[in-house]
């Protein structure tokens, strides 16, 4: 399913066959957490950006309208008219991240609904059901994501019963696809080490959850409070533990720099709010750098976003009108907006992977891991 084409020292360039269409990777995935893109963005312009994998979230369609609903319409790919490859968190950091009071034991854990209060229970097998009913392409295991720093012992106890979880979350996710009305009998499942900013854990949880075949294996928790070098440390320590012949997937991260130093260090594919989350406020990405659109010295100037962008936007507004838009409060400042830093981001994957195939990835991870950090 994983084709590895081409390396360069770490940095890898492979195609990974879903049951939904092919991913070239290195790849960011744009983030449609409840179906839809934040900023009045649809399926339909996804294609126009580039996308190739769509995210969607778990914790928020069990909530809301219910995976049983999403079932009902066809999966999630009939749901929100989108065709190629769907990815779906396992709900595991919007239980932490977002409920109040929740409770966790070995089952699972208990939360209350950001939306009511309602209680509700997840765990491994109830996460493997709501994502076998979304039918998305890629499962994602439920684990535990601990928030940086945490204490050693607690971060321990914690990466064991997540190990624990995706060895449930493996039983749950093979009988779910045999049943006769599963959305997709071909979802795939990726593992998820954790293990905290502690080198020593994430390593002996790296190699522990290897032994349990899976389609791909995540490194998650990271990007949750930690330093930017810490970051890149941990993804040091456990790449060499990670099946050569399997996807690599750093989850939540990162700036345009991240996904840079990140593919260097041997990861294929990402996921951020962050393109979507600046570019509604204004923050916009560029070859030279991120630009503030709200900025006074934007009024009257004629130029596109980026002069070099190829997107719709850039290709059809200047800067002016669109600080215009934000001073406004028009939606349609968000909407351009977003599809510009989506469409930066995936073509920035694009380079990365043409860079790749010629061999010249070291140049252009000298050229832009510092400029893309820059506020022109
Ligand atoms: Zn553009």
């Amino acid at each position: 399913m994983f084709e590895l084409l081409k390396t360069e020292d770490r940095a890898r360039r492979g195609r990974f066959v879903c049951p939904h269409g092919e991913v070239q990777t290195p790849v960011f995935m744009n983030v449609g957490t409840q179906a839809a893109i934040k900023g009045g963005v649809s399926a339909i312009d996804l294609k126009e950006v580039g996308c190739q994998v769509e995210l969607s979230n778990t914790y928020h369609l069990h909530l809301r309208p219910g995976d049983e609903v999403v079932k009902t319409m066809g999966g999630l790919h009939q749901f929100m008219n989108w065709d190629g490859p769907i990815l779906t968190d396992s709900g595991g950091f919007q239980v932490f991240s977002l409920s109040g009071l929740r409770k966790i034991t070995e089952e699972g854990v208990t939360f209350a609904s950001h939306l009511d209060g309602r209680r509700i229970f997840m765990g491994p097998e109830e996460s493997m059901r709501i994502q076998a009913n979304l039918g998305s392409d890629i499962a994602m295991a439920f684990d535990e994501c601990v928030e940086n720093p945490a204490p050693y012992e607690y971060v321990k106890q914690s990466c064991e019963r997540t190990l624990r979880w995706l060895a449930r979350c493996k039983v749950e996710h093979d009988h779910q696809k045999t049943l006769p009305d599963a959305v997709n009998p071909n979802q795939m499942l990726f593992g998820i080490n954790q293990g905290g900013t502690y080198a020593d854990l994430r390593v002996w949880h790296m190699k522990e959850t290897a032994n349990i075949e899976c389609d791909g294996y995540a490194i998650g928790g990271l990007a949750v409070g930690e330093e930017t070098q810490v970051m890149y440390d941990i993804i040091d320590a456990v790449e060499p533990h990670m099946p050569k012949e399997k996807p690599r997937y750093l989850m939540g991260v990162g700036t345009p720099s991240n996904l840079i130093e990140a593919v260097f260090r041997g990861v294929d594919f990402f996921d951020c709010v962050m393109p979507a989350r600046n570019a509604r406020h204004g923050k916009l990405y560029t070859w030279e750098g991120a630009l503030n659109i709200k900025n006074e010295k934007y009024k009257t100037d004629g130029r596109p976003i980026d002069p070099v962008c190829q997107c719709p936007v850039c290709k059809s507004f200047s800067r002016s009108y669109l600080r215009h838009l934000f001073a406004s409060g028009e939606m349609l400042a968000m909407r351009l907006a977003v599809l510009h830093n989506l469409y930066f981001y995936n073509s920035l994957m694009q380079r990365i992977r043409d860079s790749l195939d010629e061999g010249s990835f070291s140049a252009f991870r000298a050229e832009y891991s510092q400029k893309l950090a820059l506020k022109i």
